[in-house]
């Protein structure tokens, strides 16, 4: 409630943070007493982002380690928890579309930083024309466009298609989640670059990355990484 309110004042009042509505030197953005204090994700599994406990040694978690997904590699920022998922939701539902950049932002800026070489496209996860419909927009493509244009990487739109309006993977057991998901999405390029990105704003199960990835592989990426704002579990 707070944090709506907060979030009230930072969109009447923009060059301030968009959480406590302070005034940000760098223009609209988190103050960085905020940025300090965001659940950034520190030990996670190397393959698909899932935070680990600090004690453990191992690379990957438990799921990776007994079947390897189909996405080789993830980056996420933040843990899905206050105040980040409220910011998510705010984007989704809300229409506020200037969080887009804030949060695209932030990742490219993480990625920037990276040595290992960045992926030839950027895709975003496709929703289903209904649900597009219904929404307006699509909140994955905001986010690709922005890391698209600041990392100068391609992104596109139109090339995956989401073929069925899948149930709310919210609502669904762990098992019904996965045959919920099974060939969902079709790629429609010809030819896809070998190293690609999928962009997403939450990943929580994993299985809606898995399966894109596995499509976008049939299609022929040799790689596939994954990019996202926030991570549940
Ligand atoms: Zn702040
Ligand atoms: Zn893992």
């Amino acid at each position: 409630m707070v944090y709506k309110l907060k979030g009230i004042l930072a969109a009447l009042f923009p060059g301030r943070c968009r959480l406590c509505s302070s005034r940000t030197p760098t223009g609209p953005g988190l103050c960085l007493p905020c940025r300090n204090e965001a659940p950034w994700l520190a030990h996670v599994c190397a393959r698909c982002s899932l935070p680990l406990p600090a004690s453990c040694d191992d690379s990957l978690c438990g799921r990776c380690q007994k079947q390897a997904p189909a996405f080789d590699a993830t980056t996420a920022l933040f843990h899905y928890r206050p105040p980040v998922d409220y910011l998510i939701k705010r984007l989704k539902f809300a229409g506020e579309l200037a969080i887009g950049p804030l949060l695209s932002g932030l990742l490219a800026q993480r990625l920037a930083d990276r040595d290992s070489a960045l992926p030839e496209l950027l895709i975003p996860v496709p929703l289903h024309r209904s649900r597009l419909q219904q929404r307006g927009f699509n909140q994955s493509t905001e986010l690709a466009r922005v890391v698209g244009q600041q990392l100068e990487i391609r992104s596109t739109h139109g090339l995956c298609l989401r073929n069925r309006k899948t149930e709310p993977q919210s609502l669904l057991t762990h098992n019904a989640r996965r045959l919920n998901l099974r060939n969902a999405f079709t790629v429609t390029a010809e030819k896809l670059p070998a190293h690609v990105a999928i962009i997403d704003d939450v990943m929580t199960t994993g299985h809606t990355a898995n399966e894109l990835a596995r499509a976008l592989k049939g299609a022929g990426a040799s790689k596939v990484e994954v990019w996202v704002i926030a991570r549940a579990g």
